[in-house]
Order: C-alpha cells, then structure tokens, then sequence
C-alpha cells in the first residue's frame, strides 16, 4: 500500500515538472536573454531613454511654437496680387482678428517687397504706412476713408523707409512661403522672439508677410515643466550653445555656456540630428549624464540632462518589472500544473484506490472515471476485472464451503470411531497398533480443526456466521480456557496466571469469544520453546475492557506481525518449523472480534514474545 502510495505521488510531481519545464525552458530563455540584453544594454537603454525624452520634449516645443504661427497664417479671400488693393480699414480688420495680445507683442504686415505696411501693438493701435498713400490718388475713396480713420484716431500715420524690411530674416524665410522662427531676444527686459508666416490670396499667391513679436514667458513656463525621469530634464540651446530654455530640474544657469562640453560642441559643430551618444560629468558630486540633438526647425539644440543614478533607476525599473512578470508568469505556470496535474491523476489515484480495496477483498465497490479517453476505458475493464474477480471468490467460498461441509461428517465419523478403538470398545489392541492409531488420530484432529476452521471463515465471508451479542463474563471465559488448555500447558511447564478479580462483563458471542480465547491463549503455549510463563490480564479503556495476552516465545519480526491477521498466512523461520498449524486461527480470531465490534492487535518481539491484546465493549 505503501508502495502504491509512493508511485502516485511521484507520477504527479514527475507530471508537474515535465510541465514546470516545458513551459519555463522558453520563459527563461526570452526571460534571461532579457535581463542580459537590459543589464549588457543599460548604456543603451539610457540613451534610448534620453532619446524618447527629447522626442517628447521636442513634439511639445513645436506644439507651443506651432499654436502661435496657426494663428498667424492669413489668406485674403480676394484674387488680388498687392495688399494696396485693400482699403486700409480691411487691413486694420485683418490685422486685428489675427492679433490676439496673449500670444502676441505686435504684429507687423510687410508688403512683397519688404515695406512694413501696417502694424498693431499691444494696445491695438493701429499704425499705417504713409506708403499706402503714395499707391492711390488724393481723390480716391480710400484715401479720403484713411483720412477720416485717422480724424476719428482709428489709426495712425508713420513714415517708413522704403523697402527697410526686405533684408531681414523673419520677412526673407516667409516671403518664400516658410514659417519664420527668430532667435529669443531681451528687449526692454523681456525675452521676446519673432516670428513670421505669409499673408496668401485666394489663388494661394503669397502677396506678403506677417510677422510677430511674442513674448516667450508662457513658452518658459511650460517648458520648465518638463521632466526627464524622476530627476532629469531638457535644455534648450541656441544657435551659439546658449541656454535659453531648461527644465527647472536643469542644474545650470540661464544663457550658460554648453560648448564647454566637448559633446555639445560636437553636436552644434556636426548640427547633429539623432542622439547617438552621451557624456558624463560630475555635478555637485552628483554623476549626470548629457545627450543632446539638433532641431533644425527651430535652429536650436535639445538637450537632456540626467542624474546618472535616476536614470539608471529608470531602466532598473524595467528590469524588475520584467522579473515582476517572469515571476508572475512562473507562479501562473505552477498553479496551471498543480491542477493539470492533479486531473490528470485522478483516474490513477482512483484505479489505485481500487487496488487497494481489492487487495482489503472488498469487491463491492465499483470505480467511476469520466474522463472520455482511455482512462474511462481503463476504469470501465477495471469494474468488468473486479466483476470477474467476485463471481470467482464466490464460487471459490461456495467450494470450500461444499468441501468442508461434506468432509465434517466422515473426519467426525472417523475421529469418533477411532476414539473408541483407542478406548478398547472394539476390544483389547496391542500397543504397536495402539501408538499407530494415536498418530492417525492426531492427525485427523488437525483435519477436524482445517474442517472446523474452513467452514467457520466460509461461513463468515458468506454472512452466514452467527453471532449472538450479549453480556459475557470474560473472566469466566478465561479459566475455562486456561482450564482447557492445562494439559497443554502442563505438557510443556508452561504457567498460565491470570488473576480473575470477579465478573468482567463484556458483550460478545459466548462461543465465538471462547473460540478466540482458545486460539490466542493456545497460540501463545504453542509458540513458546521451553517454558514460559503467560500472563493474562485486563485494562479499561473508556467503554472497552481491553484484554492482554501474552507469552515470552518466539517473538515475531515486524513483516511477520503486518501479514499474521491473513488468511493462511504462517511465519516460515527455523522457530515454526515443526509447528503445526492452519494458518486460520488469527484470521478466524479477527474476524470474529470485528463482527463482535471489537478490535484485535498485536506488539512482539523476534526472540522475545509477543502481546496480543483485543479490546470489546463493557457491558
Ligand atoms: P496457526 O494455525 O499457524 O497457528 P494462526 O492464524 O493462529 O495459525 O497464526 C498465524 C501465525 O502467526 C502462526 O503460524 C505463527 O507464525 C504466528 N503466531 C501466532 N501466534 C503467535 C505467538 N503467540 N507467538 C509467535 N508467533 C505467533
């Protein structure tokens, strides 16, 4: 049973392991070659990092930048070719609905060949070019409507220089149809920037320029806002290296200079586009590390500045969520082969189970496997063996028992005949016969005892034993049996002391008890070599009286006593050898002790004796 037990729980570990590998040999393959490739690529990981971060800083700048020109954009739904084909009331209201005085200073209208026409400040004073004037004659309808703007103070008159604008840089990119984005200046205290887009007509002709001053505050502000990892940032340089933007996490000064750094010195001189490396330098004892690109949109240079141990941390952090999910994966994986496993071996611990009962002679039972496959196949021939299996223990009791019962009769017949020869009935017979029928009728005792017991365990198995329960004293029970047994005893200098103390009622079969009284107690005369005494004696165990019988003879080895309560079973060693014997009696014993709702047991030494005990209920 042992056995059996062992085997199955094998086979599910075996199971869960080969499950355990099969899913993990891959998982830790991908899982280690990970972690190799993150802790052998971690430089790399930082850069690529810093990378993304200047990617995202970079898209959030031309987002700011890029509101700002949207706006400025203007098309005149007119197919003119000359902003002086307009009245100068329909540029003061172009001017007005592209200037929102949030986004910008001023803002400027350049005709085509680089003349400032009209421009709006914050306070959206509208000035004109005297050069308007010069395009229409006095008597036009649009001078004498400048006129009376002016009279009414909607605008006001300055004289610019012919063409002064056409040489600077913001007129010069736009006027080409690209969007202009200055250099950041102080002006007056403030850090302004210039920028510029087209003024287009309706055939999408660029008929001059748009240009303005904004001021670069809220552009500061949220640019200051922008993190790298937990502890870096970006800054942002100019054409020349200076800092003219950072994130407030930056460790350096407005308008530094970054060419200090060989890096950046490269990059400004290379105009460099991707990031492809980075340098290390020492800040407040702090390790931090430098990457940057070009933005050629903007002229500018991003870059980003990280405290080496945050961005370290950064990618260590992918690494141990990546150990979260291989670990996460695993636990997964054994659960999964826990109960896969645990299906799987359920028609075997059933089949096993089944065994077992079989092994106890229960053959009533039938095992249920539902699985679909050949395990319900297996379970259902199982069922048709144990079938099988019965109907052949029964006709094998039902021939015993035939057997037994039709040899009672002549081996009694012979027993009594035989009895009475020895008794002299049949007259006077010499001593040689005599001793040869003393020999036969020893011999057919122990066939009158094989009978006896064959047909009493027949008997049993077939439900046919009867058992009357009812209260027994067992002490008297005892010394009739020591009684019975005294020549036995005698013959070999055994004593038999028990101490009967008065009744010691039980409930049991009064037959049946002595049967099993006669069995242990004579066991224990004809197991034990020479002399020997045997103690009987009893011991109250909650409702039970236990019963203690025992001898100081052979003993028995610990295989011998797990196998005695079998049918047939007789331990074979130098000790029993010419001990004769059925191997039926302990059998008989047990089973009549459990039908009396007891319990039988045994404790013993090889060499030293053995106690044999059997508990029954107090009556
Ligand atoms: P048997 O007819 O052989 O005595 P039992 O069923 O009474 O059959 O006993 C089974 C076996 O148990 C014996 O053959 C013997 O080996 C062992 N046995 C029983 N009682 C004792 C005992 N008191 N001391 C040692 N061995 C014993």
């Amino acid at each position: 049973m042992k056995l059996g037990q062992h085997k199955q729980k094998s086979f599910r570990v075996k199971l869960i392991f080969i499950f355990l590998f099969v899913a993990m040999v891959p998982l830790i393959a991908v899982a280690w070659s990970n972690f190799y490739l993150v802790t052998q690529n971690r430089e790399q990981n930082v850069l690529e990092l810093q990378r993304l971060a200047l990617a995202n800083a970079e898209d959030k700048v031309s987002r700011l930048f890029n509101e700002k020109i949207d706006n400025l954009q203007l098309v005149v739904s007119a197919p003119i070719d000359t902003l002086y084909q307009l009245r100068a009331s329909d540029i003061k209201f172009l001017l007005e609905s592209s200037f929102s005085p949030g986004y910008y200073k001023r803002l400027d209208m350049i005709d085509k060949t680089g003349n400032l026409l009209a421009t709006i400040g914050k306070d959206s004073d509208f000035s004109i070019n005297k050069i308007y004037l010069d395009n229409f004659s006095s008597t036009s309808p649009y001078v004498s409507e400048l006129e009376s703007m002016i009279d009414e103070k909607k605008a006001v008159y300055f004289s610019g220089i012919e063409g002064d604008l056409k040489n600077l840089p913001d007129f010069q990119t736009a006027i080409l149809g690209d969007n202009y984005f200055g250099p950041k200046e102080e002006v007056d205290g403030e850090s302004v920037m210039r920028i510029a887009s087209q003024i287009m007509n309706s055939e999408n002709e660029v008929i001059g320029v748009i240009s303005a001053e904004i001021n670069t505050l809220d552009i500061q502000k949220q640019i200051e806002l922008i993190q790298v990892g937990n502890e870096g940032g970006i800054i942002i340089l100019d054409s020349e290296g200076l800092i003219i933007y950072q994130s407030k996490k930056s460790p350096f000064l407005y308008k530094s200079e970054m060419t200090v750094f060989p890096l950046i010195n490269k990059l400004i001189e290379k105009k460099q586009i991707g990031v492809s490396s980075y340098e290390e330098y020492i800040y407040n004892e702090k390790q931090r590390v430098l990457s940057g690109r070009y933005y050629e949109k903007l002229n500018w240079y991003f870059l980003s500045d990280w405290p080496v141990k945050d961005a370290f941390s950064v990618v260590g952090n992918l690494f141990s969520q990546t150990s979260k999910i291989f670990f996460g994966i695993i636990v997964l994986v054994v659960v999964i082969a826990l109960i896969f496993s645990s299906q799987v071996t359920k028609p075997v611990k059933k089949l096993t189970e089944g065994v077992k009962r079989i092994k106890e002679g229960k053959l009533d039972q039938d095992i249920s496997i539902k699985t679909d496959d050949e395990f319900e196949v297996l379970g259902e021939q199982f069922n048709e063996m144990t079938k099988v299996l019965k109907e052949n223990k029964e006709l094998r009791d039902e021939f015993v028992f035939v057997a037994a019962h039709e040899l009672r009769t002549p081996v009694t017949a012979i027993k009594g005949y035989l009895s009475m020869v020895l008794e002299g009935g049949f007259g006077e017979i010499n001593d040689k016969t005599k001793d040869a029928l003393m020999i036969c009728n020893k011999s057919n005792e122990r066939l009158v005892q094989l009978v006896q017991d064959l047909l009493e365990i027949a008997r049993s198995e077939a439900g046919r034993m009867k058992i009357e329960l009812k209260k027994n004293n067992i002490n008297e029970l005892i010394d009739t049996t020591i009684g019975e047994l005294k020549s036995l005893s005698d013959e070999k200098g055994i004593k038999v002391s028990y101490k009967n103390e008065g009744d010691r009622p039980v409930l049991a079969d009064q037959a049946k008890l002595q049967e099993v009284l006669v069995n242990i107690v004579g066991n224990a005369i004809k197991y034990t070599k020479g002399d020997g005494d045997i103690e009987i004696w009893h011991e109250e165990k909650e409702e039970f009286l236990v019963t203690h019988i025992k001898d100081h003879g052979i003993g028995m080895t610990k295989e011998e006593v797990d196998q005695l309560f079998s049918k047939f079973y007789r331990a074979q060693n130098e000790d029993t050898a010419n001990i004769q014997g059925t191997g039926l009696g302990l059998f008989i014993c047990k089973e009549i002790i459990n039908k009396m709702k007891g319990e039988v047991w045994v404790e013993s030494e090889k060499g030293k004796g053995s106690v044999f005990s059997f508990k029954l209920k107090k009556e």
